[in-house]
């Protein structure tokens, strides 16, 4: 579904430059959860921007449901990129404006006529539980629910792959479960391929089915969860691979 092929991408610094990601390749099956994780500056984010250009690869190919990115003219791009989705750490939502105005921006976008989008972006907050909250602004919200509005806004185009950074790292335990259990939903219901970017080693044990480990700009491990049949408890000590299997 997702190829990344021999992606590096360095960071034009004052004193030289950075390889944030270093010659990655990467298959991402279709309708799986995908996680990666990593210490802090191992270039999650960056491989995440990566994915729909956000970031421009120095070098490699990056491939979405059969088409390769990377070849795109600017123009059509913009169309592809519509077709992922995403979601950050702290939302990022428009705060001047309602929920369902926030919902609405990716179809504008995209060029979406009024009455198709107001239809839309019911359809979706409905799905995410928060119809009733389509007039509140985000400041109104708590924190579970601005992320599901962000859920909502990334599924308005409907999305087949939907990428996610640290979307749970802001949020308490019992509001990380919900929102987790509302990506599996996206995942079962609508089929839609996930990739999450994670320092949560309990968020990768209960909806990931394969996990990349990136170590300083690279890939340095990957497993799925069908190699195993138990997952230990939090606690171990050594590698990722240790601790989450
Ligand atoms: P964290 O877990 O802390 O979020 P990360 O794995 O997501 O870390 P990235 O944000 O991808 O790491 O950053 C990887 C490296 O690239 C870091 O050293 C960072 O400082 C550097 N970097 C990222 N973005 C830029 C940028 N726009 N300009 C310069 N350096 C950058
Ligand atoms: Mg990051």
């Amino acid at each position: 579904m997702l190829t990344l092929s021999g992606v590096s991408k360095s960071f034009e610094l004052k004193n030289g430059s950075y390889p944030a990601v270093r010659q990655v390749s990467l298959e991402v099956k279709a309708a799986s959860i995908h996680g990666i994780i990593g210490p802090s500056g191992a270039g999650k984010s960056t491989l995440l921007r990566l994915i729909n250009l956000l970031e421009r690869p120095d070098m490699g190919t990056v491939t979405v449901g059969g088409k390769e990115l990377t070849a795109l003219p600017e123009r059509q791009l913009r169309r592809e990129r519509q077709k992922i989705g995403m979601i950050f750490q702290h939302f990022n939502l428009v705060g001047n404006a309602t929920v369902s105005r926030n919902v609405a921006i990716p179809l504008e976008l995209a060029g979406v006529k009024r009455g198709e989008r107001l239809k839309r972006t019911a359809e979706v907050l409905e799905f995410v539980g928060l119809a009733d909250k389509a007039q509140q602004y985000p400041a109104q919200l708590s924190g579970g629910q601005r992320q599901r509005v962000a859920i909502a806004r990334a599924l308005a185009n409907s999305p087949q792959l939907l990428l996610c950074d640290e979307p749970t790292s802001a949020l308490d335990p019992g509001t990380t479960a919900d929102i987790l259990g509302v990506l599996k939903n996206i995942n079962a219901a609508l089929g839609v391929t996930i990739v999450i970017v994670t320092h949560e080693l309990d968020v990768v044990r209960s909806i990931c089915t394969e996990v990349s480990v990136m170590k300083d700009g690279g890939i340095v491990d990957s497993f799925s969860r069908g190699e195993h049949e138990f997952l230990p408890p939090a606690g171990h000590s050594g590698s990722y691979r240790q601790q989450i299997t």
